[in-house]
């Protein structure tokens, strides 16, 4: 993979935008976060608070039109979002980082979206294979130095993906962890240069599970949740969680790692 192959499937003119450019800068027109527009999103993102998350989607679609995309890892609140896509805008391009280092549980949801919704998720897969990866590190790198994993097998995956894009949907809820407790429904995210709308930021977990188990209208998940993991990433950084414990216990378990870096504010491996 080179770096920039997933252009082919960015919303923008088909040219090549210059190097050194990120997300919405390399979108056609750009998306520049001025004054206006960031108080169009602080006004949004504040009356969404009392909005449907159907509501929210709708408009990021009207919004931003083929410019909006969606990243999912296919986690309960993901599955939530495809399924109303599917019912407001099922042409939207979603995309999965995957690492190499899924479980095959999660894999397997991308052909049920694909199956029930119709909505085919892009699976963007890092420059190296697992096998040359660790080759090229003398191992897992997820054992010595997992920030720089992520970094190379998530965050610049992301940042290809958002490359010509205006916005980005997220699947995060404020009650997830305390990096995720201040999350706006709608905000400038600095990292992809992406509007960020998360239409699940104030909903709890029960709430999610309620909606995936409605009745009549079931949204498939993955079946791993019923079996002791509640938050589900790579599977080598992935554990079952134990009674009592938080939900994301389970995550990088053992290190002070608590997020990716998809969803912190800093740039770089190191804090990732
Ligand atoms: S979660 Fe683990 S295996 Fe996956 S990219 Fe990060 S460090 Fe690597």
């Amino acid at each position: 993979m080179t770096d920039r192959p997933r252009l082919l499937h960015s919303a923008d003119d088909g040219r090549d935008p210059p190097d050194g450019l990120i997300g919405s800068q390399g979108a056609n027109p750009p998306l520049i976060p001025t004054e206006e527009l960031l108080a169009e999103l602080r006004e949004c993102s504040e009356r969404f608070e009392t909005a449907t998350a159907e509501e929210i989607l709708e408009w990021a679609v009207g919004r931003f039109g083929d410019k909006f995309t969606m990243a999912t890892a296919f986690g309960p609140e993901g599955m939530v979002i495809l399924e109303m896509l599917s019912r407001i805008s099922p042409k939207t391009y979603v995309f999965n980082l995957d690492t190499g280092y899924q479980f095959p549980e999660t894999l397997q949801l991308r052909e049920l979206v694909k199956e029930k919704y119709g909505i085919e998720v892009d699976l963007l897969k890092p420059e190296l294979s697992v096998f040359q990866y660790e080759k090229l590190h003398n191992g897992p790198l997820y054992e010595t130095n997992s920030n720089q994993c992520c970094f190379d097998r998530k965050i610049k995956v992301l940042q290809q993906a958002a490359l010509g894009r205006h916005a980005w949907a997220s699947a995060i809820r404020r009650d997830q962890s305390p990096d995720r407790a201040k999350a706006p429904i709608i905000a400038w995210d600095k990292k992809f240069h992406l509007v960020k709308v998360s239409p699940l930021a104030n909903w709890t977990k029960s709430q999610v599970w309620n909606r995936i188990l409605l009745k009549g209208n079931e949204i498939p998940y993955n079946p791993l949740h019923d079996s002791g993991y509640p938050s589900i990433g790579c599977w080598p950084c992935t554990r079952k969680v134990m009674l009592g414990e938080d939900d994301r216990a389970g995550r990088w378990s053992g290190t002070a790692k608590t997020e990716c870096g998809l969803h912190t504010t800093d740039d770089g491996p190191s804090n990732a």
